[in-house]
Parts: structure tokens; C-alpha cells; sequence
């Protein structure tokens, strides 16, 4: 995965200075400069790798609940964006949609456990997605400067959307991304936050699940990288055991892990999304815990490999990339 010498000297070396700091204080780069250079100097070539890159992030719903992590997003993004990459953040909100259902007593329909959008809900839906959550991200990007522009699928037939189950009401699938927006976006050197409401050629609008839309997105602009921020440390052999990380992918696990019953709920659309994106030209793909600070550099920026990559093919079929 290292696109260069990790520099492995040069943190031997520092390790090695660092080791007579106090305490703790040793392996504090704040208070030690030298630390801080082997920092800077591991990042290097992965800065340099990915300058230029698109970098789709989808980022969920269940990591906007605390604001610590919240804040430690946008920074990621910002710091991404100012080493010269082209992150373009596509969001969800499940879990702020079902609370404003709720304070506003919204019953809802349920068909084999999900739940049914009707004309109203679609409407809390837009309302939470459009005019709170994209809010939100788009405030606390711009926090650190004029650095992001709130997007919607339904700006400009971004996201043209078709009915995705007709028992579940103005649910949407994306039946075509039309990039240009996202294009223009990124050209303006702007962060593009995109919600998920996709609308279909009459004008009626969809909400469409993030991770779809996510995957649509990161094909159409032919990403480098499509990274889901998700509630658990990656995909997990027993979904019931955070220990049990699996660390690579390809399609073949995949399928059998949902014919299975080993990938079910929500990891279903997003593991499908994720094989189709490298079979359509995606860079790479990454599954990683939104929970965990700074999980964004964790992955871009370092040599730790953090969560699940998934693979075109098995190893020995995959050419270095
Ligand atoms: P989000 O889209 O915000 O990431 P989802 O609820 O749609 O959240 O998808 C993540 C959920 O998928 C996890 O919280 C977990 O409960 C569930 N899941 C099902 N199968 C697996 C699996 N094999 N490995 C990891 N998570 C799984
Ligand atoms: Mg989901």
C-alpha cells in the first residue's frame, strides 16, 4: 500500500532522539519538533501520491452524533483539501431523519422491517438531509475558511433518481449521476457536500441511500479513492464481533458473505456499492470506523492500514498498484 520508502530511518531516528523527552511527553510531537518532522516526512509521499485525487467520502449518519468526532471530520477534510487533494463529501442521515420523525410524532409504515417514505416523511427527509445536516457539514468545513458549497442530487439533476422498491414509497435508486455540478465545484477549488435527495425527469424527488448514491458518484467521476465512514471497525467475519476485522476483500468474498447471511442490514447495499466501484474504475476502496479520531488521516496519510480495502481480485491476480 505505500506508495514510497516509508521512511523507516528517518523514524528510527526520531524515535531514537525522542526517546530521553519525559514521560509521555517522548512520543508527543507537540513537544517534541523532531517527532513532528518524521510525522510531516511520513505523510510525504502520500501527499504527493494523491495531490490532484478525487477522494469520495461517504460519511454517516452515526459518527455526526458526537461532536468531538464531528469536528475531527471536518478538519480531516480540510486537511485534506489543503494537501491538495479533491475530497467530495456525500452524507446520510438515518439516524437524524428518525429522531426528527419522531419529535414531530411521525407514525410510520414498515415493510419487512423497513420503513415505508411516504409523501410527509420524503418531506422530513429533505428538510433534516437538505436543510440540517448538509448545514451542518458545510458550517463546520467553513469553520477553517470559504472552503465548502452545500449540494443536493436535486440541484441540476445531479442525482436522477427512479423508483427503487415501489412498496417502500419515494425511496430512490440513482438512475444517472450528472457530474457537471461536482465538476465545477472542485474546479472553484470548493468542497463539494452532496445529500442524498435525488429527483427523477417530472420533478419528484427520492430520498436515495447515501451509500448508493456515494458509489454512483465515485464511478461517474472516475475516483481515485471511495472511503465509507461506517459504525464499526470494517467489515467483520461475525457482525456481532468487533474483533473479527477482515482486512481485504474482493468480489468473490463478498457475494458469498451475502449469500450467506455474513453481510446483512445496511452493509449489504454499501458492500455491493464498494465491488461495483472497483469493477468500474474506482481507484480503491475502504471501509473504515467513522468512530475512531482522526480515522480519515489515519488512512490517507500513514502506513497503517486501518479497516477493510476491498480488491478488484485476489492478491496474486492483482497487479502493484
Ligand atoms: P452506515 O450506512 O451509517 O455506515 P449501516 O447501518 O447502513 O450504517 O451499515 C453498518 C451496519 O451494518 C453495522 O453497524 C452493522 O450492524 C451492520 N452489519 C451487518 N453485517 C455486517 C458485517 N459482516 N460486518 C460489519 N457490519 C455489519
Ligand atoms: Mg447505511
Amino acid at each position: 500500500m505505500s506508495p514510497g520508502q516509508p521512511l523507516g530511518a528517518a523514524h528510527a531516528s526520531a524515535a531514537g532522539t525522542s526517546a530521553g523527552g519525559a514521560g509521555a511527553a517522548g512520543l508527543d510531537p507537540r513537544r517534541d519538533p523532531e517527532l513532528a518532522v518524521d510525522v510531516l516526512l511520513q505523510a510525504l509521499p502520500y501527499i504527493e501520491r494523491f495531490r490532484g485525487a478525487v477522494v469520495v467520502v461517504k460519511f454517516g449518519g452515526n459518527a455526526m452524533g458526537d461532536p468531538e468526532l464531528f469536528a475531527q471530520f471536518a478538519s480531516d477534510v480540510v486537511l485534506m483539501h489543503r494537501v491538495g487533494m479533491r475530497p467530495v463529501v456525500v452524507h446520510g442521515g438515518g439516524p437524524q431523519i428518525d429522531e426528527w420523525l419522531e419529535k414531530l410524532g411521525k407514525e410510520s409504515e414498515f415493510v419487512g422491517g423497513r420503513r415505508v417514505t411516504d409523501a410527509e416523511t420524503l418531506e422530513i427527509a429533505q428538510m433534516v438531509l437538505m436543510g440540517k445536516v448538509n448545514t451542518d457539514i458545510v458550517t463546520a468545513l467553513n469553520g477553517f475558511g470559504p472552503l465548502a458549497l452545500g449540494l443536493a442530487g436535486t440541484d441540476a439533476h445531479l442525482l436522477e433518481a427512479e423508483v427503487h422498491d415501489p412498496e417502500l414509497g419515494f425511496v430512490g435508486a440513482v438512475r444517472k449521476v450528472n457530474p457537471e455540478l461536482i465538476v465545477r465545484t472542485l474546479a472553484m477549488d470548493l468542497i463539494p457536500v452532496i445529500a442524498t435527495i435525488g429527483v427523477d425527469l417530472d420533478g419528484q424527488a427520492y430520498n436515495i441511500n447515501a451509500d448508493d448514491a456515494a458509489t454512483a458518484i465515485a464511478e461517474e467521476l472516475g475516483a481515485e479513492k471511495l472511503i465509507f465512514l461506517t459504525d464499526v471497525p470494517g467489515l467483520l467475519a461475525d457482525a456481532n464481533d468487533p474483533s473479527s476485522l477482515i482486512t481485504r476483500v474482493d468480489g468473490a468474498d463478498v457475494a458469498r458473505m451475502i449469500s450467506d447471511g455474513t453481510i446483512s442490514g445496511g452493509m449489504v447495499p454499501k458492500m455491493s456499492g464498494c465491488v461495483r466501484a472497483i469493477g468500474h474504475g474506482v481507484g480503491s476502496v475502504h471501509l473504515i470506523d467513522g468512530r475512531r479520531p482522526h480515522v480519515l488521516l489515519l488512512e490517507l496519510l500513514t502506513d497503517a492500514g486501518v479497516g477493510t480495502m476491498v480488491a478488484a481480485a485476489p492478491p496474486q491476480q492483482e497487479s502493484a498498484r
